[in-house]
């Protein structure tokens, strides 16, 4: 099978299994034990931290590890407690979508390429604002966020800057002036269930776990080290820049057989390409792509199966289910994008053979 779904997840990295399977088998031990088995998981878990904090650009005792970045992204909507609602971007992922609606958030539009509107931003931030969430790269799109300026006109009105940057960490340098930053290891070759929210000192969270009192009170449950230093490892990777032209190469060859690239104007993750196939529903793409060995997906994992416009698209104003999204990795080769655009032109070729169309089918 060629993996090109890396968005929704990627395989370990081999200096991942290197460093973090033997806390799955020798040392075992809890870091929070007293006995000398605690002692190499203990002090691994430190190491994940200060890579982390070595990357993020904050210290190690600002760094909570989690069970993820939807645990992560709870913590930082639900845990800020303060006069007024949050702001939450139309085009978060679901985990920040979902907390901020049982907050009373307000959504931050967006324009027809997936770019925050700091207009609509300015307006919203005239009423007492807790948190806004702005995500660093969208997991559909790869759209990056002008955090920037974003961070001018958040801090401007006194409010806390959130940024998910669980499709950036593993890919590209940390995001600068946030108060609270997500992260999570599996999208770039760490485990599973390996998180963390960085928290400026200074910042208060109400901890949404509370129990053992590990992470300094802000995230009782016991401490899973080798998600952990899988993280700690994803967070001194580099991409090779060849991958962007990899990336590059596959869509200009979508674009030769009739697509349409999502977001082409907007600043992008180098890693991802989102292309509509007009009248050629994406399920069936992705479906025919399984049948050929392609692993991609139709806008996102959480939606994928379902032929509905991804949420995403359509507050970018794109409302027909013809998205596919090719996603790569650490592990990207030539050949699996060589693979990849044999694969689409034929499952194009057999799906417009059959008269199949997005409306027909709707
Ligand atoms: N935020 C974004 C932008 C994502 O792409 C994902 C991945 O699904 C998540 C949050 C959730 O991450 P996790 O699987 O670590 O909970």
């Amino acid at each position: 099978m060629i993996y090109l779904d890396h968005n929704a997840t990627s395989p370990a990295h081999p200096q991942v299994l290197e460093e973090a399977l033997p806390f799955l088998t020798e040392h075992f031990g809890n870091p929070s034990s007293a006995h000398s088995l605690s002692r190499r998981p203990r002090a691994a878990v430190e190491q994940a931290r200060a890579r982390l904090a070595a990357w993020a650009g904050c210290e190690a005792r600002e760094v909570v590890f989690t069970g993820g970045a939807t645990e992560a992204n709870h913590l930082a909507l639900r845990g800020v407690r303060r006069p007024g609602r949050p702001l939450v971007s139309a085009v978060e992922h679901p985990s920040v979508l979902a907390p901020g609606e049982s907050l009373g958030a307000e959504r931050i539009p967006v324009d027809g390429q997936g770019r925050i509107r700091l207009d609509a931003l300015a307006e919203l931030l005239r009423k007492p604002t807790t948190v806004v969430s702005v995500m660093a790269a969208n997991n559909e799109t790869g759209v990056l966020s002008d955090l920037p300026a974003v961070a001018d006109l958040v801090h401007h009105a006194g409010a806390l800057l959130h940024v998910d940057a669980a499709q950036v960490i593993g890919r590209r340098a940390a995001p600068g002036r946030w108060d609270l930053l997500t992260v999570t290891g599996h999208k770039a070759g760490g485990f599973k269930g390996g998180g963390a929210l960085c928290v400026r000192e200074g910042i208060h969270l109400a901890p949404e776990l509370l129990g053992g009192g590990q992470e300094r009170g802000r995230r009782s449950g016991t401490t899973n080290p080798a998600p952990l230093v899988s993280l700690g490892v994803v967070a001194t990777l580099e991409h090779s820049p060849e991958l962007r032209a990899l990336r590059d190469r596959f869509e200009q060859a979508a674009i030769g057989l009739g697509g349409v690239v999502t977001a082409s104007e907007a600043q992008r993750l180098w890693n991802t390409c989102n292309v509509r196939f007009p009248g050629v529903p994406s399920d069936l793409v992705v479906m025919g792509m399984d049948l050929e060995g392609v692993a991609v997906s139709a806008g996102s994992a959480c939606s994928s199966g379902a032929s509905q416009a991804s949420p995403v698209l359509t507050e970018m104003g794109i409302t027909t289910a013809d998205a596919l999204r090719v996603s790569l990795g650490w592990n990207t080769t030539q050949a699996d994008i060589a693979a990849g655009i044999a694969a689409l032109t034929v499952v194009l070729e057999r799906i417009r053979a059959q008269g199949l169309s997005a409306e027909g089918t709707a």
